[in-house]
């Protein structure tokens, strides 16, 4: 059986783990995201008072809930972790919030994707520390506040335009974390390869960022890998050579493209001759989930100028048709 992507990133997660940074000053990268947040728990600190809610936005793999489990570090407060698809029903939220130490942050990634009866609860949890827990059907039924210690809501969610009007308001602070440079993912290279324990010199870590689609996450996954190889079929230590060779065998082609990237350019490429098409047609015809689609490949693919949005769907650049090893039709038509 495959693993499902919720099992994957699970797993990940779990090698994650060793080489999170811990402090925002091990942040490589997002300095303005970073200076602000340092701002905002300084001045709560400064008060005494927890902080405002955290709305953090931004593809996945880009540090949303390292950042959580930084701010709560910083409060010197544990993290309480959910997501919006576990919050199902509004009971499964509010035994969350009744429970939470005072100042304790609530992290809940995919926010939203949360159902609308947690949502609504959820308002005045944030607003009052204080939630109507309803009792009873019918007419019968009553609302019963409970008052709620006071804590932090950080929220992640991979773009701000999903979420509802009303809940994206009650956030004090939005911040929209960007995709890395190639600098700052080397630094991250050579950290985690430093924690890991494995050599690698300046040409090795820059063929891994490269290719890293500007998101630390896939740095890390893309080191784990080519560590294995330099350990196993090389002497140990992560050299060009050794990285191309081990980038090679894992699909990962120059731009970082992998598998699913590739089969989303092809199909707009020769399915669709280049576009436009819609994003849900796209991603039926590679066999994915339209959300993988849209937020996960979508986003580099645009970013790395080889699909561009229009209004009437996506098209193919002419670099993408040059990618694929393609004649672009532009060139025809001169
Ligand atoms: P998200 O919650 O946005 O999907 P994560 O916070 O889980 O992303 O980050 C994925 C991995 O990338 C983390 O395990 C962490 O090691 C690494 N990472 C993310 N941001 C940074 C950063 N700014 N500096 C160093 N490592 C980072």
């Amino acid at each position: 059986r495959a693993l499902t992507a919720a099992e994957a990133t699970e797993l990940e997660r779990k090698a994650e783990a060793g080489i999170r940074p811990g402090k925002l000053d091990e942040i490589i990268g997002q300095g303005r995201v970073r200076e602000q947040i340092g701002l905002i728990l300084e001045g709560a600190r400064h008060r005494g008072t927890p902080p405002d809610h955290i709305l953090l936005s931004g593809p996945p793999g880009l540090g949303k809930t390292t950042l959580s489990m930084i701010i709560a570090a910083e409060l010197g407060v544990s993290l309480r972790q959910t997501s919006g698809p576990a919050l199902e029903r509004s009971g499964d939220l509010a035994a969350i919030l009744t429970s939470l130490e005072p100042r304790e942050v609530l992290f809940i990634d995919e926010i939203h994707r949360m159902a609308r009866p947690a949502e609504e609860l959820l308002y005045t949890a944030m607003e009052d520390y204080r939630v109507d827990v309803v009792v009873g059907k019918g007419p019968g039924a009553t609302a019963i506040p409970l008052e709620l210690e006071p804590f932090t809501l950080v929220g992640a969610t991979t773009r701000a335009g999903l979420l509802t009007g009303p809940l994206r308001d009650r956030f004090g602070f939005l911040g929209q974390l960007e995709f890395y440079a190639e600098d700052e993912l080397e630094a991250i290279v050579n950290r985690s390869a430093a924690i890991l324990d494995v050599g690698i010199t300046p040409e090795g870590a820059a063929q891994i960022a490269g290719r890293s689609r500007g998101t630390p996450r896939i740095a890390n996954r893309l080191l784990r890998r080519v560590r294995d190889f330099a350990q196993v079929r090389a002497a140990g230590t992560i050299t060009e050579q050794v990285a191309v060779d081990a980038l090679h065998l894992y699909d990962v082609d120059t731009l970082g493209l992998d598998r699913l990237d590739r089969a989303v350019l092809r199909a707009l490429v020769q399915t669709f001759n280049g576009g436009p098409v819609g994003p849900k047609t796209l991603a039926v015809a590679v066999g994915e989930q339209p959300d993988t689609v849209e937020e996960v490949c979508e986003p580099f693919l645009v970013r790395a100028g080889l699909v561009a949005r229009t209004p009437r769907g996506r098209v193919a650049t002419d670099a993408a048709w040059q990618h694929l090893g393609l004649r672009p039709p532009s060139a025809d038509g001169l």
